[in-house]
């Protein structure tokens, strides 16, 4: 069983379902991509500064730029290219790892020095690494691709059933839902920020907080260019193309264990014009057109199992999910991936 129909959940459905396992999905809210996944940018790219993030946003990229590995037959890659910024005296690890992404995706990936600016973004004195092939994806799209796969792989999903807790009966996990109780060969837990406050049983072995996530959609009007995603690792500004006259703009929030539905908040919508506009100067005169509040889950990757994306919870054969720490879209294809296969080849191929 999978607990969480966010594209985490959904990717991993998929990945069991096709290798022939039994799965049901069980997703509190009446719809899929309810949690963090329905807010989300969808930035994605084959870089991360956290090299465990990397190993597995890299296939993650190829995956979404394959229109074999998805229902709809079409890649759900926006390739609008994508720019991380950070002080010049990363441009020799930049290079490497241009050299590195590029020969495992036959990419142009590459390092711009001493430039004001690329693909419509100012540097403001850093260093970039630019990759071409990558952009972003629609989160909540990619979700239902993947549970549809599912689906026609034998999978149930049901959305409006909360799980409350999980218990271990005859060795195996009984799951206690608002539909009665469940037998499961195993459970994992893909609850996103939820996992910061988990019902009985699905509390992971390391601590996972939730933190907050806001961004804010802006006019984009001639004279101001087309730009590529970007994020810069000095600050952790970033921002994205929405359609071809709109952009999204954010900064970390460093505000830990507000409920997800908190209001957004208006002093950090101001922040983050601001800071951003370094980088885009026409942000002074733009048009804000809505601001949204989420949240993520954040821990450390560390887990017993898959190279840390799982963590134990006490129950026997069930597992909760790690902490995404705000960048689950450019790695859930591979989580997912390997989440399946560490539950087929471990213990537990006998999920239901
Ligand atoms: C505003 C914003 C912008 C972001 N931008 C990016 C980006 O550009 N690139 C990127 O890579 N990442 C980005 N992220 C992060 C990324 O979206 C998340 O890491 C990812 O969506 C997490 O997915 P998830 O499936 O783990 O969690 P969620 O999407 O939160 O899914 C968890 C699901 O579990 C369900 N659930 C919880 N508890 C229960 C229960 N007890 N019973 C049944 N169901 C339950 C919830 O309803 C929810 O649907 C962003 C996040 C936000 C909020």
């Amino acid at each position: 069983m999978v607990v969480g129909a966010g594209i985490t959940g959904a990717s991993i459905a998929h990945h069991l379902a096709r290798r022939g396992v039994s799965v049901v999905v069980i997703e509190q809210s009446p719809r899929s991509g309810a949690g963090a996944t329905g807010s989300s940018g969808g930035m994605v790219r084959a870089y991360d500064p956290d090299t465990a993030s990397g190993e597995l946003a890299l296939p993650s990229l190829a995956a979404y730029r394959d229109p074999a590995r998805w229902a709809s037959g079409q890649a759900p890659l926006h390739a609008v290219g994508a720019v991380t910024a950070a002080h010049p005296d990363q441009a020799a690890s930049f290079r490497e790892a241009a050299g590195q992404i590029n020969a495992a995706l036959h990419t142009s990936a590459h390092v711009v020095a001493e430039r004001d600016e690329v693909a419509g973004i100012r540097l403001a004195g850093g260093v970039a690494l630019v990759e071409p092939e990558a952009g972003w994806v629609a989160p909540a799209e990619v979700t239902e691709d993947w549970l549809v796969q599912a689906r026609a792989d034998g999978a149930v999903v049901c959305h409006g059933v909360r799980v409350h807790g999980v218990e271990a009966r005859g060795g195996r996990p009984a799951v206690l839902t608002d539909a009665g109780v469940i037998s499961a060969g195993s459970v994992i837990a893909a609850v996103g920020p939820w996992a910061a406050d988990p019902v009985p049983g699905l509390r992971p072995a390391s601590p996972v907080r939730s933190r907050s996530i806001q961004v804010s959609v802006v006019e984009r009007r001639p004279p101001a260019v087309s730009h590529a995603t970007f994020v810069d690792l000095r600050t952790g500004v970033y921002a994205k193309p929405v359609g071809s006259d709109r952009t999204l703009i954010g900064m970390p929030h460093l505000v830990w264990d507000s409920p997800f539905d908190s209001p957004p908040d208006p002093a950090h919508e101001r922040a983050t014009v601001s800071a951003l506009t370094t980088h885009f100067p026409w942000l002074t005169t733009a048009v804000q057109l809505s601001t949204v509040r989420a949240a993520d889950a954040y821990g450390s990757p560390g887990g017993e199992q898959a190279s840390g994306l799982l963590e134990g919870t006490g129950v026997p054969h069930v597992w909760s999910v790690r902490g995404w720490n705000g960048g689950g879209v450019k790695t859930a294809p591979e989580a997912g991936r390997r989440i399946a296969e560490a539950c087929v080849a471990d213990a537990f191929s006998d999920v239901a």
